[in-house]
């Protein structure tokens, strides 16, 4: 089937098996585009592909690698209004957040560019004598990456960057709902001067493409984001046949605001932290643990300004917060709104669908008073859904916020620095924040998570290189 959006097979555009169209969840009326998908036949060529070109980028000098991963990030960097107009369209995040994200991921280009260069190893003495030890850094080989929906441009351009930075070689598969945000980095990657093979897009279904990739013996690491039901269920595909394995997976990330917090602050980061990106981000506050002194006034705040939300098209002017990415999504949180209303949770605010001037998947961010066993208290919605759960004491708070199989990113509020370090030590998280929303990350330090929210290395900044290289420790007999 013809589509002018086809898949990137060894330095050549491919027609795709079947094509699929990429809808916009602002406007279904109009949707991005139809996109080639590959099936596990033309998704072994790619890794066949990969895997052949493996030896040549790995022995690329650093100076190669920096000038090409440098391209990618200046040309992200000079589209990034059009980038991002794109993923507004087709995910559904509002026009700022979308450029915003477009030069995240130029940024993290540029900052694997200079990764290349800083390649560095160590040297030790022999317990021997006559003998010198090197400890040095080489690439695991072929990596597929599988991304998520969710940031369509910053999650593969912190895995490929990296990735092709250490001198691996990728097979990049986007997630279903965002083969538009795909194509257009892999287009640009494509120009950027690597040898053929060396990286390859290969759009489609997460059982054809992504199965293939992970029961591929030519597939050396594999990193993953998505649901953490996916994520099990590979990791023990992927562990069995002795592939390295690198998983972000969930969250239900707890904001604790302690009753001598900055309310106002606090409010805001409650806000921005549940819904901005319409709540579809793993490291989302969807549990807000408000000591009681402090409990009533918040609740009252937080209710106002969540009541006040524009919700709209992604590229409407003065948009706060875009439609959910999919219909599937949106059933899915207006799911968990009748199941928290079952349980007895208090829906104090939103959590219906909103009409727009244009057919989409709006609905208003949905703010419950809710116990800490309520399943919309534990369970991952990845929607603008919150709970806000109320805490005796501190150390109450902290308690409920460690009270969850997830551990990704946690926050406190607190005007106390004696607070902010006892929870800094004691949260069970990859991430905490204070005084910040939950969600909202810089994109040179590690990014990760504890217990099921992650699995394996860090990513990000220079930790990336912990997955994306093995360690060589050479001795030598002069
Ligand atoms: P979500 O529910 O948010 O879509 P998923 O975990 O299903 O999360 O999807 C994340 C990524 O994993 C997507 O690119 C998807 O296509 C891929 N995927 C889904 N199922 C599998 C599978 N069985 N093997 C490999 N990849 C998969």
């Amino acid at each position: 089937m013809q589509s002018s959006f086809r898949n990137y097979i060894n330095g050549r555009w491919e027609t795709g098996v079947t094509t699929a169209i990429s809808e916009n969840p602002s406007d279904l009326g109009s949707p991005v585009g139809e996109y080639a998908r590959a099936d596990a036949a033309q998704t072994d060529a790619a890794i066949r592909a990969a895997s052949q070109a493996s030896a040549a980028w790995a022995f690329t000098t650093p100076q190669r690698r920096a000038d090409v991963l440098d391209q990618i990030g200046s040309e992200i960097l000079a589209r990034k209004d059009e980038l991002g107009d794109l993923l507004a369209r087709e995910e559904g995040k509002t026009l700022a957040e979308s450029i915003g994200e477009a030069a995240r991921a130029g940024n993290i280009f540029k900052f694997f560019a200079g990764e290349a260069l800083r390649a560095t190893g160590e040297k030790f003495a022999s317990v021997r004598p006559g003998i010198e030890v090197d400890v040095t850094r080489e690439p695991i080989g072929v990596i597929g990456i599988i991304a998520p929906w969710n940031f369509p441009l910053a999650i593969p351009a912190w895995k490929i960057a990296p990735a092709l930075a250490y001198g691996n070689t990728v097979v990049f598969k986007p997630a279903e709902l965002v083969p538009a945000c795909g194509w257009a980095l892999s287009e640009i990657i494509s120009r950027a001067g690597l040898p053929a093979g060396a990286f390859n897009l290969v759009n489609g279904s997460g059982r054809q493409v992504g199965q293939a990739i992970v029961d591929s013996p030519l597939v050396d690491g594999i990193s993953f984001t998505g649901s953490q039901a996916t994520g099990a269920q590979l990791l023990k595909t992927a562990v069995e046949r002795g592939a390295k394995v690198q998983l972000e997976m969930g969250g239900k990330n707890p904001l604790v605001v302690l009753a001598d917090a900055d309310l106002d602050q606090a409010v805001e980061c409650a806000v921005q932290g549940a819904f901005f990106s319409t709540g579809q981000r793993c490291t989302a506050s969807s549990r807000l643990i408000v000591e009681s002194t402090a409990y009533d006034a918040f609740v009252a705040k937080l209710r106002e300004r969540t009541r006040a939300l524009k919700v709209g098209h992604a590229l409407g002017r003065g948009i706060e917060i875009g439609p959910v990415a999919s219909r599937a999504q949106l059933e899915q949180n207006l799911g968990y709104i009748e199941i928290g209303r079952h349980e007895g949770a208090e829906l104090v605010v939103g959590g219906a669908t909103v009409e727009c001037a244009t057919p989409g998947h709006y609905m208003a961010p949905a703010l419950f008073l809710g116990e800490p066993q309520h399943r919309i208290a534990r369970e991952e919605i990845f929607g603008p859904v919150a709970v806000v759960i109320r805490a005796d004491d501190a150390d109450h708070a902290l308690a409920l916020a460690n009270d969850t199989p997830y551990g990704l990113c946690a926050g406190v509020c607190t005007r106390s620095l004696k607070q902010a370090t006892h929870f800094k030590r004691h949260l069970q998280a990859g991430m905490v924040m204070v005084n910040l929303p939950t969600a909202g990350v810089d994109y040179h330090v590690p990014f990760g998570g504890r217990k099921a929210s992650s699995h394996g290395p860090r990513e990000q900044g220079r930790y990336a290189a912990e997955f994306y290289t093995t360690v060589k420790t050479a001795y030598t007999h002069a």
